[in-house]
């Protein structure tokens, strides 16, 4: 049993992260300050929670943290650039310090944004990006970026066992309905016969990764043991374990569409073209093959799949 903390653990990811935890037996605290989380998803879960703001010194004693707080939809994040972009810099060097005074092992959630609008596809970990530094988006992909050179620096100069794992665009039951993401966005809107809002020409792609393999990912991820993580990436050049976790699996937002009504029969709605939002990347596909060969993890669950799951959780809600 080892004592965990996820912070932003009241949102999606750390909803399904907490329930897996907490069925293989660990003792889950959550810390949130509700920014974005939701009380409902810890609802019965029998975790103990931590009402407060990551950027706030963090009391308590953790064997793992999961470092997940920091709004993550692009309307959330772009509401509050300034939070956006604190909470991702002052939050890590609080869980960082936290991790120094009690020895935890550290997993920090960074993400594909920290390639930008990619030149080289599909991403793998040593491509350094091609990031907007001044766009809208920036608040978020710089703050991560930002968070990803502190967690380097810390384990260099403290020896915190900090890992960190870029997210590729993920899905799943306690998605926030109202995050705004695309694919929330197209069940919600199929099921209650609105128009589909497919940003610019919907060629843009995306790869969807179900819920279920990141949290396999960041088990395998935060059990790995040291010795072997160093031997793996010692001989690459990096001096801290860095992962993507997504689904290779490439999907226009259109074909996604076509996808959510297909499995919606009864759907009234039609896709409605909306203004592409600036500086939205136009293509984007992980490469896990480090992942594959450092843990033995890829995903297993295709994107027909999930869907099936993620419109099941949804019509439950309605
Ligand atoms: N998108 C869309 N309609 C929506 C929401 C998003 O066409 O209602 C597009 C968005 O422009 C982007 C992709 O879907 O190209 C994924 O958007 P999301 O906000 O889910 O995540 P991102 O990968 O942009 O962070």
């Amino acid at each position: 049993m080892k004592r965990v903390l996820i912070t932003g653990g009241a949102g999606f990811i750390g909803a399904n992260l907490a329930r897996r935890l907490l069925a293989d037996g660990h003792a889950v605290t959550v810390l949130d300050d509700f920014y974005t989380g939701q009380r409902a998803n810890l609802e019965g879960l029998g975790v103990t929670l931590l009402e407060r703001d990551v950027r706030e010194p963090i009391p308590g004693e953790y064997d793992w943290i999961f470092n997940l707080a920091c709004p993550a939809s692009p309307p959330h994040y772009q509401l509050d650039p300034l939070f956006t972009l604190t909470t991702s810099i002052d939050g890590i060097r609080r869980v960082l310090e936290l991790a120094g005074r009690c020895g935890a092992r550290v997993l920090h959630a960074s993400t594909s944004e920290v390639y930008g609008d990619p030149l080289v596809h599909p991403q793998p970990e040593t491509y350094w990006g091609h990031v907007n530094t001044l766009g809208i988006r920036s608040c978020y992909d710089e703050g991560k970026r930002a968070a990803e050179a502190f967690a380097l620096e810390y384990r260099r100069a403290c020896g915190v066992d900090v890992r960190l794992v870029r997210i590729f665009n993920t899905y799943g039951p306690f998605m926030d309905p109202q995050d705004g993401r695309v694919v929330s966005n197209f069940i919600l809107q199929a099921l209650r016969g609105e128009p589909i809002t497919l940003y610019g020409d919907g060629a843009q792609t995306r790869s969807f990764q179900f819920v279920d393999d990141l949290v396999a990912g960041f088990l395998a991820y935060i059990q790995a043991d040291p010795a072997r993580l160093e031997a793996f990436f010692a001989p690459k050049g990096c001096a801290i374990p860095v992962l993507n976790m997504g689904n290779p699996g490439e999907f226009t937002v259109r074909q996604l569409a076509e996808e959510v009504l297909r499995q919606i029969p009864e759907s009234r709605s039609a896709l409605a073209a909306r203004p592409l939002p600036g500086d939205d990347p136009k293509r984007r596909k992980p490469d896990v093959s480090w992942a594959k060969a450092c843990l033995g993890w890829e995903p297993r669950i295709p994107l027909r799949d999930g869907l099936a799951k993620t419109i099941a959780y949804f019509r439950g809600l309605a």
